[in-house]
C-alpha cells in the first residue's frame, strides 16, 4: 500500500488554486473523476487522499480500448498504470488530489 506523503499533502493544502471551500463535503456529494488520458499512475493521489479513495493499478482492458492511438501510447510508456476510486463514496470533496495531480487527470465533479 502506497503510504502518505506529509510533504505533499502540505504542498496541495497551500496550493490556491486547491477547490478547498467545498471541504468536508458530505460524503457522496462530490466525486473525483480521472481523466485517463491524462492520468500516468504517478500515485500523487493516493499519498495525498486522507479518506483512501484512490487505487492505482492497471489500466482495465475497456478502459485502455477507449483510449486514443497517442494517450494508449502514453499508457505503455508509464506501464499501464492508472487511478481507480474503489472508494469515491467516502470522498468529502477536500480538493487535495485535484491540486496534488501532476497531469491535472482529476477534477471533482457533483453526484455519481
Ligand atoms: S490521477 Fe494524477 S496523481 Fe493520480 S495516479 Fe493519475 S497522474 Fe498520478
Ligand atoms: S477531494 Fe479529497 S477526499 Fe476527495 S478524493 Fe480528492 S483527496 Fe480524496
Amino acid at each position: 500500500m502506497t503510504a502518505k506523503n506529509p510533504q505533499k499533502i502540505k504542498a496541495a493544502s497551500n496550493h490556491p488554486d486547491r477547490p478547498g471551500e467545498r471541504c468536508q463535503a458530505d460524503p457522496g456529494t462530490w466525486r473525483p473523476r480521472v481523466d485517463r488520458s491524462k492520468c500516468e499512475g504517478k500515485k500523487d493521489c493516493v499519498e495525498v487522499c486522507p479518506h483512501d479513495v484512490f487505487t492505482v493499478e492497471r489500466i482495465r482492458d475497456a478502459d485502455f480500448a477507449a483510449l486514443g492511438p497517442l494517450s494508449k501510447l502514453k499508457s505503455l510508456v508509464h506501464g499501464r498504470l492508472t487511478a481507480y476510486t474503489p472508494n469515491a463514496d467516502a470522498c468529502r470533496a477536500c480538493g487535495l488530489c485535484v491540486v496534488a495531480c501532476p497531469e491535472h487527470a482529476i477534477t471533482l465533479a457533483r453526484g455519481a
